[in-house]
């Protein structure tokens, strides 16, 4: 398999799928190839002409490289991203699994299932509104989202439908399950993209983010009595969906979080 982007260096995708295909002892093999914009169209048949299985899809051809595409899943086509493509004999078929990716995640990290919950998503970029579509989809009793760009904020609400609303940032205290799509906290970034004094007591906070490892808003949001994870398990779950539909087997999850810390370098060898 490959993964698609410009620049594609960082991509965790390789040490996520090749420590899958190992632990699975499937003889695949997945590869990074930089993809000038430019270039899509002749990458996309050439995945075609040499018959590779799948794609995982990077910035920036999350958006452009729909137009391309055989079929699109609904995910795909609500979110008009895809980060996964599945070649079925020559067709391409693309998919977003950033949103069942982040389910896994809460269930894994907290024991979650959001039915039910007050749920408030901060960003409207793509990893909220997947998350924002995904967290309705479970069936959320309600889905905030909140943004600097207002008008991005109801078009990020509205994938959630009748649960879906544009939140203020007071919101925050009300909500049992609070996630942060935006990058504020990322790498040296020490901020954090709410106030934490309106954070209470038995909250869920979950980060998208995953390098810091623990960020400014994990460590206040632990101050202040929340359950607090990173966006690792969201990067090994929408992996894992991935690997699902590419080889039609359950996915070894451990070992591809372990891959993934180890491409990170947080995984402790010893
Ligand atoms: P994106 O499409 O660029 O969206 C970024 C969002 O953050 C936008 O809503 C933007 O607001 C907001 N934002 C950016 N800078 C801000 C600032 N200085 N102050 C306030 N708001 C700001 O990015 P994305 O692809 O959705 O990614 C968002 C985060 O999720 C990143 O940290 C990324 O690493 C992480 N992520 C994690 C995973 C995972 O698997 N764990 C997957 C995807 C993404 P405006 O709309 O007003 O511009």
């Amino acid at each position: 398999m490959a993964v698609i982007g410009d620049p594609v260096a960082h991509s965790l995708s390789p040490a996520i799928h090749n420590a899958a295909f190992a632990a699975m002892g499937l003889g695949w093999v997945c590869v990074g190839f930089q993809v000038h914009p430019a270039g899509l169209a002749d990458a996309l048949g050439g995945i075609r002409g040499l018959g590779i299985r799948g794609v995982s899809v990077t910035m920036p051809h999350k958006s452009t490289v729909l137009e391309g595409l055989d079929e699109l899943t609904p995910a795909a086509q609500a979110l008009g991203a895809v980060n996964c493509i599945t070649n079925d004999d020559g067709r391409l078929i693309g998919d977003n699994t950033d949103g069942g990716g982040f389910l896994m995640g809460l269930q894994h990290d907290f024991d979650l299932d959001p039915a039910g919950l007050d749920c408030l998503v901060i960003g409207a970029g793509g990893a909220a509104r997947a998350v924002v579509r995904a967290l309705a989809g479970a069936r959320a009793a309600r889905v905030g989202v909140l943004n600097r760009s207002q008008e991005r904020a109801a078009a990020a609400a509205a994938l959630a439908g009748p649960q879906g609303f544009v939140a203020v940032a007071d919101d925050v205290r009300w909500a049992d399950l609070v996630v942060n799509a935006t990058p504020l906290g990322m790498g040296g970034d020490d901020t954090v993209p709410i106030d934490p004094s309106l954070l209470v007591d038995g909250q869920t906070v979950a980060e998208l983010i995953y390098h810091p490892a623990r960020t400014r808003l994990m460590r206040v949001a632990a101050e202040r009595g929340c359950a607090t994870a990173n966006g690792v398990s969201m990067l090994v779950g929408q992996a894992a969906h991935a690997f699902r539909q590419w080889t039609g087997s359950d996915a070894p999850i451990e070992q591809m979080r372990a891959g993934a810390l180890r491409g990170m370098g947080l995984l402790d060898e010893n």
